[in-house]
């Protein structure tokens, strides 16, 4: 049976319609995209050319995996952050666009410095990092993660941006493997912090993202926790440490804030209006 793109993504878009995906036909379009190794402009001025059996075989088990709840960025290997477009795997959590805020916040901090380095803990794709020295062509990065294959994302990431010359990727659980003689002028960090409880309720696409970059321990703070109290040693004074909050977190994590150590600049709103990045100045 001959099939034509059109058809084929009606049919796609039905189906991901008809399990609760969102955008079914931007997501179908995406998959097909995918299958066929085309862009979007060609889809669009090609509606009636037809599929070859094995693009619309892959194209169905494609639109099957992604009904089921599997990420789309899983089943395309891809997402763009800020202004790059990253590899993504089961083994990373998928880059989120709250989590840019991170990156412009950096940015204020970095912009003027002639040759600035910072850490970013639980780099994860790598896409906080890499985006920063993307933007930055003197700075360099530490970034770690305790998961060596996220580690081998983030690398093949720093290849693909052509930072790898500026990016020391450590496997390490949280500072665990740094040395803190060495000061940063800049820590930023998108940690887990999901708790317990909002674990088991969270997305059906969520489940299937690494539980060690989503999961924070019983109220999704112990490894801010970690990091509130390790990171003094690893900045110099006066310089920032910047790092994502879950929705409702803010209160409890301004509690957790030593004054005695930091200075508390702002807890940043997100699109959503949602209290997102934490902003603190080690005094
Ligand atoms: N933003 C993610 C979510 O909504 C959580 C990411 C994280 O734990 N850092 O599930």
């Amino acid at each position: 049976m001959i099939v034509s793109i059109r058809s084929a993504l009606a049919d796609g878009a039905r189906t991901l319609g008809a399990n609760g995906v969102t955008e079914p036909r931007l997501e179908a379009s995406s998959l097909l995209g995918h299958a066929t190794s085309r862009d979007r402009a060609f889809i669009i001025t090609h509606a009636d050319d037809a599929l070859t059996p094995e693009e619309l075989e892959t194209l169905r088990s494609l639109v099957a995996r992604r009904a089921a709840g599997e990420p789309l960025q899983y089943l395309t290997g891809h997402q763009e952050f800020f202004k790059l477009d990253f590899e993504v795997s089961p083994e990373v959590l998928i880059p989120r666009p709250e989590t840019e805020i991170i990156v412009e916040v950096a940015l204020e901090f970095l912009g003027d410095k002639p040759a600035p380095i910072f850490a970013d803990i639980g780099t994860g794709s790598g896409c906080i990092a890499i985006s920063l020295l993307n933007e930055l062509s003197a700075a360099r990065a530490v970034a770690t993660d305790a998961s060596p294959a996220a580690l081998r994302v983030a690398q093949r990431n720093a290849d693909r941006h052509a930072v790898t010359d500026r990016l020391t990727l450590i496997e390490s659980d949280c500072f665990s493997a740094l040395d803190p003689v060495g000061k940063f002028d800049l820590i930023v960090s998108n940690p887990p912090y999901v708790s317990d409880r909002e674990l088991e309720t969270i997305q059906r696409e969520v489940r299937y993202e690494p539980r060690a970059a989503l999961a924070g321990g019983p109220d999704g703070l112990d490894v801010i926790r970690i990091l509130l109290h390790e990171a003094p040693w690893f900045l110099r004074s006066g310089s920032h440490f910047v790092f994502e909050v879950g929705f409702g977190q803010d209160l409890t994590v301004e509690q957790l804030i030593d004054r005695e150590v930091w200075d508390l600049i702002e807890i940043r709103r997100d699109l959503q209006s949602v209290p997102r990045t934490v902003i603190l100045r080690k005094g």
